[in-house]
């Protein structure tokens, strides 16, 4: 599946965008994580610019995302306003 509409940097959570965050973040390992050279911390920064390969998310085993009590996943990939069509 590939999702994501690439050129939306709208961050979609409280998630500062700090080196520490990105430090601790589990993005690089993932197999979905895009090459366009952000290395990660999507859930800060937004979508990729670059449509994703969705073949798999690692942000549930991330400590930010618990930290941060997040939701859901594929922050590389998929916008608010795309989760609904994302879980169908
Ligand atoms: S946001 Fe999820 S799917 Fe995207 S690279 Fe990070 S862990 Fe992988
Ligand atoms: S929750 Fe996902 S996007 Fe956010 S820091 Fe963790 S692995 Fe990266």
């Amino acid at each position: 599946m590939i999702l994501g509409c690439g050129g939306h940097p709208e961050a979609m959570t409280d998630v500062p965008d700090r080196q520490e965050n990105l430090d601790r973040c589990n993005c690089p390992g993932c197999p979905s994580n895009p090459d366009d050279g952000q290395a990660g911390l999507y859930c800060a920064r937004g979508v990729s610019e670059v449509r994703v390969q969705t073949v798999g998310c690692i942000c549930t085993t991330c400590p930010i995302y618990r930290q941060f009590g997040l939701a859901d996943g594929y922050f590389c990939a998929v916008v608010p306003e795309m989760w609904d069509r994302a879980r169908r």
